[in-house]
């Protein structure tokens, strides 16, 4: 069994994560590989490296999910992913685009998406593919790897009712990936949540509606041994009214070791005024403070962004930072910033590892192996340096 793994790679202000199981099963989170260069890391390459080849030697992932379909979060897609059936698959030539085996796809985000801006070609890209999937599910009744599909979260007015054997509700548990479950992973889906009224459906539209998952990713004999909060770019309406008030009185819904700030570490996850127009006066809204505070201890805080700075611009703001600072500081834990990991002039995929204890970060366990070995080759040294 492999030590599982959750790597950020960095891709600016933009998402993409992938979380690598003790099964060797892996989930891809959005994707945002912008052509490499100045300033912009080839993160295709990074993710290749740790991606596995099936029997035909195509690479693949277990799942791909999409938190909503903004440019930043599916970037790449079209270019090299593989869509459409496997018979199809090239032989040679683009032969080595990345096979999804699974889609985990909404729906219902698509929809809200839509109504405020016009969804680029990969988006579209992506829609195509999971309708695909959709309507192979309704003429066969099962599914095979590079068609298999789970809908995050019920459509509005019954779309999904034909399909619910592959419907995840809002407040369910997703326990297959890739048609497998096995005890050192589940996830709990808080959103995409149907809405309640007119007026509840035209904020879930304002407020970057996506795809919000709690991970309990295990090892060994510990089954949650670390929660992973991802939550795309959900804003300040979706953590106040949706999500704090549903789950105050079962906050372990919402409990973390490992938390991507939402939106790029944007001010509107926290606040309803905004950061340009208000500053320093601009107010917190505690509820979305809240639903986001809940740390397991050591608990470490991810802004997946460019670098922070102290400016006006939202994302990433120096204020919203602030506060995962202070967030993170009340659990004993950390802040981190992919655009600056583990230095500005060379961002690297920031590696975190779960063990039976918890999170550990990859370069701190690695940087410690290797004190300790160094340590253990200077004590078989001969005892004759003193004297040059
Ligand atoms: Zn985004």
């Amino acid at each position: 069994m492999a030590t599982p793994q959750i790597i950020f790679f960095p891709v600016g202000n933009g998402d993409m994560t992938l979380i690598k199981l003790s099964n060797g099963q892996t989930i891809l989170i959005d994707i945002n590989i912008r052509a490499p260069g100045e300033g912009v890391r080839d993160v295709l390459k990074d993710l290749r490296e740790k991606l596995s080849e099936d029997e035909e030697g195509r690479p693949y992932v277990d799942v791909m999910v999409l938190s909503h379909p903004d440019q930043d979060h599916c970037r790449g897609l079209v270019e090299h992913f593989h869509l459409g059936s496997l018979f199809d698959y090239p032989v040679k030539g683009e032969a080595s685009k990345i096979v999804i085996r699974e889609m985990w796809s909404s729906p219902l985000v698509y929809r809200r998406a839509s109504k405020t801006h016009t969804l680029s070609d990969d988006a579209k890209a992506w829609n195509t593919e999971a309708k695909r999937r959709v309507q192979l599910f309704k003429d066969e009744g099962a599914l095979e790897d590079g068609d298999r599909i789970q809908i995050m979260g019920e459509d509005a007015d019954g779309k999904t009712d034909d399909v619910m054997e592959i419907v995840i509700k809002a407040g369910e548990r997703i326990t297959n990936v890739a048609g497998k479950s096995y005890e050192n992973f589940s996830a709990l889906l808080l959103a995409p949540r149907n809405a309640e009224s007119d007026e509840d459906a035209e904020e879930l539209t304002k407020n970057e509606s996506s795809v919000i998952i709690n991970y309990s990713i295990g090892t060994g004999a510990t089954p949650d041994a670390v929660k992973f909060l991802s939550a795309g770019d959900a804003e300040v309406y979706i953590w106040d009214k949706k999500l704090w008030s549903r789950y105050k009185n079962q906050p372990e819904a919402l409990e973390y070791d490992l938390l991507s700030t939402p939106h790029h570490c944007s001010w509107h996850t926290l606040s309803y005024d905004s950061w340009s127009g208000k500053g320093e006066e601009a107010k917190v809204c505690e509820n979305a403070r809240k639903a986001l505070s809940q740390t397991r201890a050591g608990a470490y805080i991810v802004a997946s962004s460019n670098k922070i700075v102290d400016d006006k611009n939202d994302p990433p703001c120096i204020r919203a930072e602030r506060e995962y600072k202070s967030i993170a500081k009340d659990a004993d834990g950390t802040f981190l910033n992919t655009a600056i990991h583990p230095c500005e002039k060379n961002p690297e995929p920031m590696t975190f590892e779960v063990h039976g204890g918890g999170v550990k970060p990859a370069w701190k366990t690695r940087s410690a192996a290797a004190a300790t070995s160094a340590a253990a080759a200077i004590g078989t040294q001969p005892l004759s340096h003193g004297s040059e």
